[in-house]
């Protein structure tokens, strides 16, 4: 069912309580280090502004398990996103209570509050309805734009939309639904999805329920390695879950009968240490050493997925091919990082599913060069697993 969005509503005047997720990195200073979030939300944010409402923001900022932490204030977000909008963006000192409701009202058309972290209190990850509904008599209106949270059903995700009356997604929101709902439910074809990152334990619901949509799956990263061992090869000391080969004997397996392309790495960088001064060589995936670790995709793979990449015309990936986080086992994460920008550049629609596989397309400078860059990692890996997602389900539905 199609959910309300934010350009059906009228705002002009009122309050509108919109949930972001200004879930950005910190450094040690309170610094932050990424304000992709942030900026992802401005067109939400702008929206209210030009048609004067006024913006109540609340969003959580990492896990400060019920209880006020300096460190994890959303105050800086505050701060930059003033200077992204050149305006002044007030800022509350707690998302209830006395305080919080007198910055609200004191609001004119056309301006911004942003509520402190919404995690300082315990109620909001219970979902407790209380607490839901002193958020939701903050505004007239709920929008939420905080795809990165909608799989989580808290107080200020869901709770809140059972105490007011119109919940509509957010810009952002919904261009996270457009793509990665797209993908699911009309995708373009060819449509192939590259999987990696570390086990299969992480990802199998994703390859399941991809199985029957895609028309190739390409698997890299270290889950390839249980793949490697049910097939009974021989992968030295590279990652290996144990209690998953059966089940990766059975994805072959039912990969094999479903006549759906399946397709492995043909080589390997391995390696004796995780480390930038380690030792490392490319070995076929049949000649992997007994002593060394398998870190990345080979050459010969980069060229083999590069080709089966090619002709698509629609591309989703999640996960990392490698351990690109050090330089030395980076370069296949990168490659595809590369095909996949080269291919959106001649009208192919790439998407990333947030994560590591989108810092590792963030470090190569490549962020502007995709179609969509999910900006939840959870959340797009359940939405890709064909779950509900609580935070979007709650939404009010759209009459049109
Ligand atoms: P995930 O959260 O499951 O997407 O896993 C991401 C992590 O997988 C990254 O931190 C990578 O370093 C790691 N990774 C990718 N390839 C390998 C590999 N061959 N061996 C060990 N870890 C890997």
């Amino acid at each position: 069912m199609k959910k309300m969005s934010i350009a059906d509503i009228s705002l002009k005047g009122k309050r509108i309580l919109v949930r972001v997720d200004f879930n950005v990195p910190l450094d040690k200073e309170c610094k932050i280090t990424d304000d992709r979030r942030i900026k992802e939300t401005l067109p939400t944010i702008k929206k209210i502004m030009d048609d004067g409402g006024r913006a109540i923001l609340c969003s959580h900022l990492g896990r400060p398990k019920g209880k006020p932490v300096l460190e994890m204030s959303l105050k800086p977000a505050a701060t930059r996103l003033g200077e992204l909008l050149s305006k002044k963006v007030g800022f509350a000192p707690d998302c209830v209570g006395p305080e919080a409701v007198q910055m609200v009202h004191a609001l004119k058309d056309g301006e911004i509050l942003l509520l402190e972290n919404l995690r300082f209190h315990p109620e909001e990850e219970k979902n407790d309805p209380a607490f839901a509904a002193q958020l939701a008599k903050l505004g007239e209106v709920y929008v939420n734009d905080a795809f990165g949270s909608a799989h989580r059903a808290h107080a200020s995700t869901e709770g809140v939309t059972k105490f007011i009356k119109t919940s509509a997604a957010g810009f952002l929101m919904e261009k996270e639904l457009k793509y990665l709902g797209g993908a699911l439910h009309d995708p373009k074809r060819p449509f192939v999805a590259i999987l990696g990152g570390a086990k299969i334990s992480g990802k199998i619901d994703v390859i399941q329920n991809l199985m029957d949509k895609v028309d190739a799956i390409l698997i890299g990263g270290g889950m390839m390695f249980t793949f490697f061992k049910a097939m009974n090869k021989k992968i030295g000391k590279s990652l290996l879950e144990e209690d998953k080969i059966d089940l990766a004997r059975q994805i072959l397996n039912n990969a094999n009968a479903k006549g759906l392309k399946l397709i492995l790495p043909v080589d390997c960088v391995v390696a004796d240490d995780v480390s930038e001064t380690a030792h490392s060589s490319v070995v076929s995936i049949d000649d992997i050493p007994d002593n060394m670790k398998g870190l990345d995709v080979g050459p010969e793979t980069i060229t083999l997925f590069q080709n089966e990449l090619e002709p698509a015309r629609m591309v989703i990936w999640n996960g990392p091919m490698g351990v690109f986080e050090v330089e030395k086992f980076a370069r296949g994460t990168y490659a595809v990082a590369d095909i996949l920008a080269r291919m959106t550049s001649k009208g192919a629609t790439t998407i990333v599913g947030g994560g590591d596989s989108a810092a590792a397309v963030s470090r190569r400078g490549l962020d502007n060069k995709l179609t969509h860059i999910s900006t939840g990692g959870g959340a797009s890996l359940e939405f890709l697993e064909g779950k509900i997602l609580p935070g979007v389900a709650a939404l009010t539905d759209s009459p049109n």
